[in-house]
């Protein structure tokens, strides 16, 4: 019996089961296709996922960026601009770090097989037959994970399995766990033209979310946006990019949970990442969320003890409640009146000294100090 399944080898897959194999586990990951494909995502994340990889910077950093462009309406409209006098952010080749952590996993010693698809869950338990009739023995619990595999269905069995299957989680619905409270639909094109210019665009224009652009370095300009669940992506999509006058040349689509959930772990069960809706509610990112749990995950849960996904639930929880909180305070923004986001970009525009992982660093003394520089 193993000691965790691993159900998808996205970041927090890669990273729970890094970090589970460096303890010694035995650690079995499943991955439904080729890690890091399908591409969805626009790898736009803070300088802090440098601290998850192994000198691996300079083979996916694509550009850096320093600052934002708000605006309340389309392409060629009023900007208000947020900035540091250092680096905020990368933009990252995504694919490429998918693999780097898989790698990473497999060097310290989990079993990462790829074009397995997991198709069914299940917690047993075990009943030992003795004189007084069958006891349940809760050593005995254990999970039961089918797969298919390139020679068909695969029967696995381990001590927990950990759902690090993304937005539309099959562990959560096979095991019945909480659905993240939205689904928003993500849409992404790229135009090849190389732009090396170090601000983002972000337009309050679609509902209850936005619209961007991303210089990507010599990777070319990525344009996105997202809506909920009914909106049409599609359209909204065209007439964006149509306003920049973008030759999109490749798309792609995704989803992006929001939430979280009341609940992330079952008997035998834990969910890490977009599973968990571990994401930034403000921007959809999940990636340093994701693998910030993965951390907790494997530092807290015993495999052997099912109490410790308790101990799970509150250090994943304890660090990040507060900044989803006011992530979904500053999200409730985008669907003010325009006037008033105007008014409050021009109350703030200029140096900050926010972290863009950190909403709770609007309150920091590094964001007064970057106010107070300004009168
Ligand atoms: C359009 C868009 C743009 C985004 N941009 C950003 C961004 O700039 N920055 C950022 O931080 N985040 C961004 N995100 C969010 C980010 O992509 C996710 O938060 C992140 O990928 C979550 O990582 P994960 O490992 O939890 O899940 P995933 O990356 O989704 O990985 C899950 C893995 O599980 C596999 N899988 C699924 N089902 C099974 C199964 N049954 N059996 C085996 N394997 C399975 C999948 O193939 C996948 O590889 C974006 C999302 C979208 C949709």
């Amino acid at each position: 019996m193993h000691d965790v399944v691993v159900v998808g080898v996205g970041p927090a897959g890669a990273r729970y089961a890094r970090r589970a194999a460096e303890q010694g586990y035995d650690v079995l990951a499943f991955e439904q296709g080729t890690v890091g494909e399908p591409l969805a995502c626009s790898g736009h994340v803070s300088t802090d996922v440098w601290a998850y990889t192994d000198d691996a910077r300079d083979e996916l950093l694509q550009n850096e960026v320093s600052g934002a462009r708000f605006h309340t309406d389309g392409p060629g409209s009023d900007a208000h601009p947020f900035y540091k006098d250092e680096v905020i952010s990368n933009v990252i080749d995504r694919v490429g770090l998918d693999r780097h952590l898989a790698e990473l996993a497999r060097e310290a010693g989990a079993d990462v097989r790829e074009e397995h698809t997991v198709v069914g869950v299940s917690e047993g338990r075990e009943t030992l037959g003795n004189a007084s009739g069958e006891e349940h023995d809760p050593r005995a619990d254990h999970v039961t994970v089918e797969v298919k595999g390139p020679d068909g269905i695969e029967t696995h069995r381990a001590r927990m399995v950990a759902g690090c299957d993304g937005p539309k989680s099959r562990v959560r619905r096979e095991l019945g766990l909480p659905e993240p409270d939205e689904l928003l639909h993500g849409v992404l094109g790229f135009d090849e033209t190389a732009d090396h210019g170090d601000f983002v665009d972000v337009h309050l224009t679609v509902p209850k979310f936005f619209a961007w652009r991303i210089p990507r370095g010599e990777a070319g300009v990525e344009y996105g946006l997202a809506v909920p669940p009914g909106d049409d992506a599609r359209e909204r999509f065209e007439t964006f990019t149509d306003g920049y006058d973008a030759n999109v040349t490749r798309r792609c689509s995704g989803l992006i949970p929001i939430g979280p959930p009341k609940r992330v772990t079952g008997r035998r069960s834990f969910l890490i990442g977009d599973a968990a809706a571990q994401t930034k509610p403000f921007t959809g990112g999940g990636i340093l969320y994701g693998m910030t749990a993965a951390d907790h995950a494997a530092r807290e849960i015993d495999p052997e003890d099912p109490a410790t996904l308790g101990d799970y639930e509150r250090a994943w929880r304890d660090d990040l409640r507060q900044e989803i909180r006011l992530g979904h305070a500053v999200r409730a923004g985008y669907s003010v009146p325009k006037v008033v986001q105007k008014a409050g970009l021009k109350a703030f525009e200029g140096e900050i000294g926010v972290h863009m992982d950190r909403p709770t660093t609007l309150f920091s003394r590094e964001q007064l100090k970057a106010l107070l520089s300004r009168s």
